[in-house]
């Protein structure tokens, strides 16, 4: 066997895909469902719950008051069909990666793998033990809810996955963890009717982000009647709720039907034998090189297991390199960056560099910020909450770094992206047309703005 990966995620299916296609032999082993964290109890299902609450929240507001002088009678939902049409997507999704991988010619195995030693894995499925010996294995373990010690998962305490299976809206939600998942979720449930409380230990949310991006989804949280209380930490369950401590030791006991703990993800590093191979880590995560390559010959790591930022477009990027590595195509990580984009209410997208970062580089730079208020498309879909940010040297006008908050502007990423890998400068975004009205005029005027002749402020 010349190519063995562990795990089915993002990660390892698009690395089992690829593989397939350039005829390298391969088994990917996965103990759950294709498709891992993402398509069965992260990116998909969250983005799915996400929409629902959307739409309901929006014919909710319709009440009479709305500007747009649409009225609509009372909705309801019903939590349990909602959660089904999600099921279905993600049924659609995992099928159809089952497919991909066949279509390729990848083989697909249900079962649980753990090492014997670099070269070997025992696969346990329902009705064999196998052992496997291959060229080359690929760790594509992934990630998995980290778990407070004094607040363990189980009854009212939940984490992501639980969260986004319930059938009914809890009357009153506390989220422990104001970053990506609990303000996702937490806003989701918020827009479907819950009271919710968001617990943060520190004193901003979505700390790795500068003010000026969250200020946005402040103003929306509190809009939202969201119970923002930062500097707090989670003591331990109650009868009834959560205690926490809030910033001046003031124990409060919040009331609460659920408790949705969001407090980050682990590597998971330290089953299926992995500690036995000895590799070189880094913390949890595992230490790789730039072909994605272990400090064991033939064993490599991809995805959540080998570190930050974790996410599934970065994992799926370094499964698509290791399968060309492997078929020996010359391939290294050379990203420049790799977008993020946080599916808040407004979205934030990052990309490269921040003004802040570029400034720790020692790097002088000049930015260009465009708001939505001054854009005509936003302005008519009632959507003028945030800006473009651009962040460019200063003495070529090359960008570094593209940031924005705005509802839909997830849809820029690739914009932002495209921009800032193809080594554009101010004047190449400024050169090119960009169509009216979309939200994407703002990347334009964000980049005349940093040159100083701005059309539309
Ligand atoms: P995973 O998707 O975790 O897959 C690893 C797989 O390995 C799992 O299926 C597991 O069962 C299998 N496995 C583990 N051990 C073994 C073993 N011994 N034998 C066999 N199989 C094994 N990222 C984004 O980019 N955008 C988003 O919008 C986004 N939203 C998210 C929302 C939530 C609620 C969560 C929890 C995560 C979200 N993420 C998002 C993160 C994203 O899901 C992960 O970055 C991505 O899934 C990582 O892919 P991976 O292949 O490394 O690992
Ligand atoms: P996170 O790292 O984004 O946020 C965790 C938050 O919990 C932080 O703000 C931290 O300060 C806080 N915290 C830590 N311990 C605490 C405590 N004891 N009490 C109160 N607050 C505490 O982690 P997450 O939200 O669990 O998400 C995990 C990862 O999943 C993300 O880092 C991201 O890589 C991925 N993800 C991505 C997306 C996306 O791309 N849209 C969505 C969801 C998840």
């Amino acid at each position: 066997m010349r190519l063995l990966i562990i795990g089915g995620g993002p990660g390892g299916y698009v690395c089992g895909i690829r593989a397939g296609q350039l005829g390298i032999d391969t088994v990917v082993v996965e103990q759950a469902k294709a498709g891992g964290t993402c398509l069965n109890v992260g990116c998909i299902p969250s983005k799915a719950l996400i929409h629902a609450a959307d739409e309901f929240h929006k014919l909710s507001g319709y009440d009479g008051r709305s500007a747009l002088g649409i009225t609509a009678a009372s909705p309801s939902i019903d939590l349990s069909r909602t959660i089904a049409w999600k099921d279905g997507i993600v049924a659609r999704l995992t099928g159809g990666v089952q497919g991909l991988l066949k279509k390729a010619g990848a083989r697909l195995i249900t079962g649980q793998a753990e090492f014997l030693d670099g070269k070997t894995v025992q696969v346990t499925t329902d009705a064999a033990v196998l052992r496997i010996v291959a060229e080359n294995v690929i760790i594509a373990t992934g990630s998995e809810p980290v778990e407070l010690p004094f607040l363990p998962f189980g009854g009212k305490v939940i984490s992501s996955t639980e969260a986004l299976a319930l059938d009914a809206v809890p009357e009153r939600l506390v989220v422990v963890g104001g970053g990506y998942i609990g303000l996702e979720i937490g806003t989701a449930f918020a827009k479907l009717g819950a009271a919710v409380t968001i617990v943060e230990a520190t004193s901003k949310i979505l700390p790795q982000y500068d003010s000026a991006l969250t200020r946005p989804v402040m103003a929306s949280l509190e809009a939202l009647g969201i119970k923002l209380m930062l500097d707090t930490k989670a003591k331990a369950a109650s009868d009834t709720g959560l205690m926490v401590e809030t910033a001046d030791g003031e124990i409060i006991d919040l009331p609460a039907e659920r408790i949705l703990v969001t407090v980050g993800r682990r590597p998971r590093s330290q089953g299926a034998g992995i500690p036995g191979l000895s590799l070189d880590m880094d913390g949890h995560f595992i230490r790789i090189d730039e072909n994605c390559r272990t400090s064991m010959r033939g064993v490599f790591a991809i995805g959540d297991v080998t570190g930050e930022p974790m996410l599934a477009h970065r994992a799926m990027a370094q499964g698509e390199l290791v399968a060309e590595f492997l078929s020996g195509k010359k391939r290294v990580w050379d990203k420049i960056c790799i977008p993020a984009v946080c599916f808040t209410d407004p979205e934030i997208v990052t990309c490269g560099l921040s003004p802040d970062e570029a400034k720790s580089a020692g790097i002088e730079t000049t930015t260009g910020q465009f708001p939505f208020t001054a854009n005509g498309r936003a302005m008519s879909m009632e959507a003028e909450n945030g800006f473009v940010r651009v962040v460019a040297r200063k003495d070529n006008g090359l960008i570094l770094g593209l940031q924005g908050v705005g509802e839909g502007i997830s849809e820029l990423a690739a914009a932002f992206a495209i921009a800032i890998e193809m080594s554009a400068r101010l004047e190449d975004i400024t050169a090119i047309i960009h169509a009216h009205p979309t939200l994407g005029e703002a990347l334009h005027e964000a980049c005349l703005k940093a040159l100083g002749h701005s059309l539309h402020i």
